[in-house]
């Protein structure tokens, strides 16, 4: 007989704090279950669009209604400030109105036939049961951003969420009942690497969609393309922004900090290299230490998530330093005793960096950022564009050549003009290029591509 395992999960802001238990799925128990999501998808699949939207739409309803209690578990488990995930779970809560629209738009297109006896139509279709599996740094929005079009095209779900929102995401699952979504149609399998490994294998599964490390989306390519399923990942990134001489630069400094600092830098679109025109650098880099100088560590900004993330951006931090940066800003733990011995690490600027050093390459996934000087627009797209990520990146200038020529030639998936690199609106497709995705793109009418299937229809009216 196989038993069960339990996860306790602790507070990253204080780790002697436990918060929750959850009951982890067992190898054994997926095969089981992914077949209940494939009887489930049958009925499904035949629902109309519109009552699908209404489930939709509803769940939207108790997720607000219940948005503190939902915040509040997340930021317990995974440490995003309660303010920030206030703000996540809003977010949520307008992805799946985005999507229950989605029940009432066009599914096909009528085209017209060499034949003039034929009817000729294409008419999207579900792939059948999808598996999810998302990372811990958006314990809400990701995951919805995956399951709200899943359903809504027809398919049902298994989700695999992160360990480390294990207790946010049966929330998400029981509000999503609760709203009218029949059993089956979502099935939560809770566990690690294992599940997920075994979910992917799954051969009832006809899609997988992925956020989470470059590594593991090798590994579930690999595995995906083997048994030619459909597969999307969003991977990791390593953004730069660029302030050029012209930028406001009191705008920049505010929104570079912003766009390095929020959620800890714990966003794959967190800015994490900055380029700035040497004209303005000392006065850039005094007004990047006047914003960082207002964080407030355990109040405005929360901890890492894990005593591994957190050894593992400290590590990063002191290697930068052996090659040569400067520590203009943090670049230690916190030490206030107050913060319970949390997964603290200061707000930290890096200086006297090279394009050639890991900090400048690896994803540090932490509240890190490094600066370079550079003589001009020309070398600073040339070293933005010296990346193997593409997922975003920004450009702070007040010249409308520049803002359009940036466009044009940076290479990632998201352009920001005089904003900072992160932000994503449900409407709008979200992704990257070269490493950082798969080449799919999520939300918006792209997640059409990825959670439906084109049938072509030729009916001989003779
Ligand atoms: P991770 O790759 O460690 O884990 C992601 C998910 O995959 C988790 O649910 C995990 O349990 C599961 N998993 C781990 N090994 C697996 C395997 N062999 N087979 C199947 N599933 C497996 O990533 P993480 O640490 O949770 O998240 C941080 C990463 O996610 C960062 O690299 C970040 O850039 C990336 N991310 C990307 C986006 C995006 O849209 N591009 C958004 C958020 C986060």
């Amino acid at each position: 007989m196989v038993v069960a395992k339990t996860h306790t999960q602790y507070n990253p802001a204080n780790p002697s704090q436990c918060v929750g238990e959850v009951l982890l799925s067992t190898v054994e128990e997926v095969a089981r279950e992914v077949e209940k999501a494939k009887q489930a998808f049958v009925e499904w699949s035949r629902t109309s669009p519109v009552a699908r939207g209404e489930i939709l739409r509803k769940a939207a309803d108790i997720i607000e209604e219940n948005i503190e209690l939902v915040a509040q578990t997340a930021t317990n488990e995974m440490g995003k400030t309660f303010p920030e995930m206030i703000g996540e779970v809003k977010r949520g809560a307008m992805i799946l109105r985005y999507f229950a629209q989605e029940g009432m738009r066009a599914i096909g297109e009528m085209l017209p036939s060499a034949n003039s006896s034929n009817v000729l139509y294409s008419v999207r279709v579900p792939v059948g049961v999808v598996g999810a599996i998302t990372p811990w740094n958006f314990p809400v929005a990701i995951p919805l951003w995956k399951i709200a079009p899943a359903l809504i095209y027809g398919n049902s779900v298994v989700w695999k969420p992160a360990v480390e929102n294990a207790l946010t995401a049966q929330l998400i699952v029981q509000y999503l009942k609760e709203a009218g979504l029949p059993e089956d149609v979502i099935i939560l399998l809770q566990g690690g690497a294992e599940i997920g490994s075994v979910i992917v294998e799954n051969k009832q599964i006809s899609a997988i969609t992925f956020t989470g490390s470059n590594a593991v989306g090798q590994i579930i390519a690999k595995q995906a393309v083997a048994q030619n399923k459909k597969y999307q990942l969003e991977l990791g990134g390593k953004n730069a922004a660029i302030v050029l001489q012209d930028a406001n630069l009191k705008q920049a400094a505010k929104l570079v900090i912003e766009g390095a600092m929020k959620q800890t830098g714990q966003r794959c679109t967190a800015t994490s290299r900055v380029y700035i025109e040497e004209g303005v650098y000392e006065e850039t880099l005094q007004l990047l230490c006047e914003e960082a100088a207002q964080i407030e560590l355990g109040v405005t900004m929360g901890p890492i998530v894990s005593k591994v993330q957190f050894e593992k951006i400290l590590k990063l931090i002191d290697q930068a330093k052996e090659q040569g940066a400067t520590v203009l800003v943090g670049g230690k733990a916190a030490t206030n005793p107050a913060l319970h011995d949390g997964y603290f690490i200061e707000p930290t600027i890096l200086t006297n960096v090279t394009q050639d050093m890991a900090i400048m390459k690896e994803e540090v996934f932490g509240p890190v950022v490094a600066i370079m000087k550079v003589a001009d627009y020309e070398e600073a797209v040339a070293l933005t564009n010296d990346s193997a990520f593409g997922l975003s990146a920004s450009l702070f200038t007040s010249t409308i050549q520049y803002a359009f020529d940036f466009i044009n030639r940076v290479e990632v998936g998201l352009v920001q003009i005089n904003g900072e690199t992160g932000g994503a609106e449900p409407q709008a497709p979200f992704g990257g290029v070269k490493s950082s995705s798969s080449g799919t793109r999520e939300q918006g009418q792209a997640a059409k591509e990825f959670f439906t299937t084109y049938k072509t229809v030729t009916i001989n009216t003779k």
